[in-house]
């Protein structure tokens, strides 16, 4: 391909200039990237527009966008005008929709456009807020975003915290440094051999994420102890009591408690005020996930549903999932931040900021060192649309899972399996086969996407409301689509 050789005599221009190709300006300067981001822009707003006219679920089977793509990766530069038309060929139509107004599935994952467009920002800034001196701006307004976010939720001062990318790597971090403080930070030099047996409750209805945490932490999934829970699958102090002083009895260390604010499946809210009050007679670290169910809580009206929760050591949740701060955005708040950064905290002659002692550096409050501005999102979120407006969003979803609720128990052969908390309710068919059947119907005819649970063994259809652009027609739809599917 012509002018794409080295040039011997001047070695700097190698690759700096664009080629030329067949096909047009291959390679990509800013320039290039000022046109091309207009038209991203508009191709953004067209595909949300669309959104409505495509299925939600990508109807296609494995491997079928893969085959589209060449095995190789290519050696000679192409133009962006190819690859852009492959993307409109290749990807719109091979994804599922997460900002489909009619997306009922998992959780949400929700991106307001004001989330949307500080993210253009963050993206053309690139930094990597890996310490205050690497980006002064991305830590200073996360203080200040968790601190909002505090007040949002109607915590207490004192309350400090940071943002992770996931619910997952919070809870790791809480895992991590319960486990430290059980072991009197020895874990972290001397390791986990040799050392006395460390023990976790949660119960059954907690994410798998904290699962994962305690695989990852050396604990062992044994030392998980998934204490049972009441009829509304919440775990009760005196369970907890109970099993801790049966730990206890028998020569093991219990470690920590993680609680289950709105479970995954069916939305269970452990008793969290009794379960705390116990942590704190028995001297045990908490951490609360809250990942989807925290962002409800700047509704004074749903705080019923944690209360007691200011006596946490740790709390998580997502804005990401229904606050419309878009993927990723963790907040894990934290009522003394020092034993946390006791165990993550790391700072090699190459991380330290000559002469500010003072500053706070994000990364020793997490796993990763490497980090995101995530913050800004926040700060247009909560300032384009306000605390009231994110409220009446919430409230809006809340009641429309309970009207389609009762749409749906009105409908013959249809039984809610569990009632609305907060947005989240199941309902199922006479039998498994047959809420199978509807479920798959349901999600290949893709007006609408639900997914499914086992509730005491009972397959049963999960539907959650929380799309951040949907209306009451889109969640009715739900009961008109099921109604359709049953005549
Ligand atoms: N906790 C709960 C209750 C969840 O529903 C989820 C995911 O949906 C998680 C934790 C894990 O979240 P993340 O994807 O942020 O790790």
């Amino acid at each position: 391909m012509a002018g794409c050789g080295w040039n011997l005599a001047d070695p700097v221009s190698i690759c700096a200039s664009a080629c030329q190709t067949p096909g047009g300006k291959a390679g990509m300067d800013h320039e290039d990237l000022r046109h091309w981001s207009k038209r991203a822009a508009d191709w953004a707003a067209d595909y949300h527009a669309g959104l409505r006219d495509r299925p939600v679920r990508a109807p296609l089977v494995p491997g079928a966008i893969g085959r589209h793509l060449p095995a190789a990766p290519p050696d000679l530069a192409e133009p962006i005008e190819t690859i852009w038309a492959d993307f409109e060929r290749i990807v719109p139509d091979g994804m599922t929709h997460w900002q489909h107004p009619r997306f009922f599935a998992y959780f949400p994952a929700n991106a307001a456009p004001a989330s949307m467009l500080a993210e253009q920002l963050v993206n053309a800034m690139a930094c990597n807020a890996l310490i205050w001196q690497t980006s002064p701006a991305a830590t200073e307004i996360e203080q200040v975003m968790v601190d909002w976010l505090r007040q949002a939720l109607g915590l207490p001062q004192g309350f400090v915290g940071t943002i992770h990318d996931s619910a997952t790597n919070a809870t790791l971090s809480a895992v991590l440094t319960m486990r430290e403080r059980a072991l009197a930070y020895r874990g972290l030099d001397d390791g986990l051999s040799g050392g006395p047996t460390l023990r976790f409750y949660a119960s059954a209805e907690t994410h798998s994420s904290v699962d994962k945490a305690i695989r990852v932490a050396g604990i062992g999934q044994r030392n998980l102890v998934k204490v049972a829970t009441d009829r509304d699958r919440a775990m009760t102090g005196d369970g907890l009591r109970a099993a801790i002083r049966a730990d206890r009895a028998a020569g093991l260390f219990p470690a920590g408690v993680i609680l289950c604010a709105g479970g995954t499946s069916i939305g269970a809210f452990d008793r969290i005020a009794d379960c705390l009050a116990v942590c704190l007679a028995e001297g045990v670290p908490s951490h609360v996930d809250a990942a989807w169910a925290g962002s409800a809580m700047i509704c004074p009206e749903f705080r019923e549903l944690w209360a007691g929760v200011e006596a946490a050591d740790s709390i998580v949740f997502n804005p990401h999932k229904w606050l419309g701060a878009q993927f990723d955005c963790s907040v894990q708040l934290l009522r003394d931040p020092g034993a946390q950064v006791r165990t993550l905290g790391l700072r090699p002659t190459y991380l330290e900021t000559a002469g500010r002692e003072e500053i706070v550096n994000f990364n020793e409050w997490t796993v990763p060192l490497g980090r995101r501005f995530r913050a800004l999102k926040l700060w247009f979120v909560l300032r384009a649309y306000g605390l009231e407006g994110l409220r009446t969003r919430i409230r809006n979803h809340v009641r429309w899972a309970v009207a389609v609720r009762d749409r749906l128990a009105a409908l013959p052969g249809v039984e809610i399996v569990t009632e609305p908390r907060l947005s989240l309710f199941t309902f199922a068919l006479a039998n498994d086969a047959a809420t199978e059947a509807l479920v798959s119907r349901i999600n290949d005819d893709g007006r609408i996407y639900l997914t499914q649970t086992r509730v005491d063994g009972r397959f049963a259809i999960r539907v959650q409301v929380g799309s951040f652009d949907c209306r009451a027609e889109d969640v009715m739809l739900i009961a008109k689509t099921v109604e359709e599917m049953l005549a």
